[in-house]
């Protein structure tokens, strides 16, 4: 079984080209654990043939951070949890440009103003289309967005202002999201994708592994990813935050972290596949593997509420597995 369904994979994705099907993905989720390395290996000459050795780095920079008013039960931003973390008002265009400059100081091509928000108002909008021109202007970065809920004319205004990207993150399977967030609903996370793409914006569409969603779901996370189209798929793993609902759980293997790595990749094989939130305490020392198991982007840096490790230790996993710095581009 091992051999027949990695070996089926590696043709049809390889040769034939063509996507695998839900039945193909769900026998190499159910291989065991020992299969794992092949696993990431087909992975990883899948992402080489698709994209190629090239990896892009991203800096996120937490533009508004806390009181948000919606409860996703993993996040530390939440207004609804009692977290460390405390509501902070918007960042002046000086803070902004000197992290812009950071980032870019660092090699890095992308730079994502995140905001801990439902959706943006106004007053918000206005502030994203200035700072989007301000950025690009003075770094020469590509700008991306994350804002949450977007209605159809805000994200064609964000799309005329310049912004090249924009994350909204399904995070987790339809079946699972409402055990997840209540204030908003998986669909109106479909629709701003929606949106994001018919206005011309490269989609960034994440996940969040490790939540208590089942293997079955995780399978239908992967097929949703497929039909909202994303140029970008952030990984992230959950790092349980206290306060906030999901403290409890432990944190993924990191072997299983590994395999889901890959069965995203052997699913979207051109796709951006970033690493994002929680791999340090994920992976740990199994970081490097992650590069040769399907991603080929990376958040540098420290995340919206957690610290990442150092972007020069980083820069150097990159320099020693010979994957170069670039921008990247793609679609699934
Ligand atoms: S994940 Fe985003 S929308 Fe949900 S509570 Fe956190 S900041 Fe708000």
């Amino acid at each position: 079984m091992t051999q027949t369904a990695i070996k089926v994979a590696a043709i049809a994705l390889l040769e034939q080209r063509r996507a695998l099907t839900s039945e193909e993905l769900t026998e190499l989720a159910a291989l065991d654990d020992l299969s794992v390395p092949a696993l990431a290996a087909l992975a990883h000459e899948v992402r080489l043939a698709y994209a190629g050795p090239e990896v892009e780095v991203e800096g996120i920079l937490s533009a508004k951070t806390g009181g948000c008013s919606e409860d996703c039960h993993f996040c530390s931003q939440s207004a609804a949890f009692d977290t460390p973390v405390k509501a902070t008002p918007f960042l002046d265009v000086d803070e902004v440009l000197a992290a812009a400059r950071e980032t870019a100081e660092l090699g890095a091509s992308e730079f994502c103003l995140v905001l801990a928000i439902r959706g943006p108002d106004q007053r918000i909008m206005d502030r994203l289309v200035e700072l989007t021109g301000l950025v690009a202007a003075e770094t020469g970065l590509n700008v991306a967005v994350s804002a949450g809920i977007l209605t159809r004319d805000q994200a064609f205004e964000l799309a005329a202002a310049g912004v090249h990207r924009y994350n909204h993150n399904l995070e987790t399977s339809r079946s699972f999201f409402e055990r997840v967030v209540t204030t908003h609903s998986f669909e109106e996370r479909v629709e701003t994708c929606q949106h994001v793409r018919d206005a011309g914006m490269e989609l960034c569409c994440g996940v969040l592994l490790g939540m208590g969603e089942t293997v079955a779901q995780r399978l239908e996370l992967i097929g949703q990813i497929r039909e909202v189209q994303p140029c970008e798929v952030p990984v992230n793993f959950l790092n349980p935050r206290p306060g906030t609902p999901l403290q409890i759980r432990k944190p993924m293997g990191a072997l299983e972290a590994i395999r889901w790595i890959a069965m995203f990749r052997l699913a979207l094989p051109s796709v951006i596949l970033r690493y994002a939130g929680g791999r340090e305490i994920t992976l740990r020392d199994l970081q490097a593997l992650g590069m040769t198991a399907g991603i080929n982007a990376l958040i540098i840096g420290n995340y919206l509420t957690t610290l990442g490790r150092s972007p020069r230790q980083d820069l150097a996993m990159l320099d020693d597995l010979s994957m170069p710095v670039a921008s990247l581009s793609a679609a699934i």
